[in-house]
């Protein structure tokens, strides 16, 4: 399988929750565990600014390029630099490249991007550029697809990418996450608004019902994945308390879905703020587990994985 990734995701935003040393312990970890090989991973080519154009008004995307500090970028809670614009330019071109690459093999990974609080005319919650929202666009653009979903499963509600679909019936756009929590809401195609401490059962039986229905019903030609890390036990974000093993079966409800029926799936990693970033690392490692048995391509050996689920047709 192939894995998108860069060692310019890790740009330095000072001491915060944020973990961007997270990208290349990813890459570390799959290499390591021998369920990837460095001939696997693919840099993305240099951003081009018209893709960002598809999404982000001019006004923003100047602010960005200049590095002024405006109404526009100061919600980013984030510094404001050359190498983190960049880097947030370089995840989004990184998220284009696994989309292409999904659409030849059914599934490719990105070790970065879904930075799904980033709005077309402003920064929000650690997102620059809403890196999904850019790829769905140039696809559609280069007439490879038309009809869209993302499945959103993060801790928080996917605000950005859905005010910037709101308008679009070609792209569904679904969200669980944790009610009683940042951001302030907007409307998704279908939202699920999760109590606080849900776990990892109300949580799976939600989406063993909610992925087959949004396959079925909108039809999608496409996936992309949004797998946060950070609806884990530990996270110090939130609470929706799921455990690595709840949150491996999310990733195989969702990926096994899409693959079975033959629509090319991109995750993207998202957020992850566990108390402890090797935590953040396995579950995102876990996610790619889960697409490398899909394709059949799990190496022989591979520790226990969670129960098998029978999606519904
Ligand atoms: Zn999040």
């Amino acid at each position: 399988m192939r894995f998108v990734y860069s060692d310019r995701y890790h740009f330095n935003i000072g001491v915060h929750v944020f973990p961007t040393d997270k990208y290349k312990l990813v890459k570390a970890s799959l290499l390591g565990s021998g369920l990837a090989k460095e001939s696997d991973f693919f840099e993305p080519p240099e951003p081009v600014i018209d893709d960002i154009r598809l999404v982000h008004t001019k006004e923003y995307v100047d602010d960005l390029l200049n590095l002024r500090w405006t109404s526009r970028t100061v919600r980013s809670e984030l510094p404001l630099t050359w190498d983190i614009v960049y880097g947030y330019m370089l995840h989004t071109s990184g998220t284009i490249l696994a989309c292409h690459f999904a659409l030849e093999d059914g599934i490719a990974m990105h070790i970065g991007g879904g930075f799904h609080h980033a709005f077309a005319d402003h920064a929000e919650g650690f997102c620059y550029i809403n890196d999904i929202a850019v790829a769905i666009k140039k696809l559609q653009k280069e007439g490879k697809i038309e009809r869209v979903a993302v499945i959103d499963c993060d801790l928080h509600q996917g605000n950005g990418t859905a005010r910037i679909f709101q308008d679009d019936p070609r792209v569904f756009t679904f969200s669980i996450h944790q009610e009683h929590l940042y951001p302030i809401k907007e409307r998704s195609s279908w939202d699920i608004g999760l109590e606080d401490e849900t776990g990892d059962e109300e949580y799976n039986q939600h989406l063993i019902t909610a992925v087959p229905k949004i396959i079925s019903e909108h039809k999608p030609q496409f996936v992309i994945y949004v797998a946060g890390a950070d609806p884990y036990i530990d996270d110090q974000l939130g609470t929706l308390r799921l455990t690595k093993r709840g949150l491996a079966l999310r990733d195989r409800i969702v990926i096994e879905n899409c693959h079975r029926k033959g629509i090319p799936v991109v995750p993207v990693l998202a957020g992850g703020y566990a108390l402890n970033t090797q935590d953040t690392v396995e579950i995102h490692v876990n996610t790619a587990k889960e697409c490398l048995r899909a394709l059949g391509q799990l190496p022989a050996g591979t520790e226990e994985q969670p129960e098998p689920v029978h999606p519904q047709n």
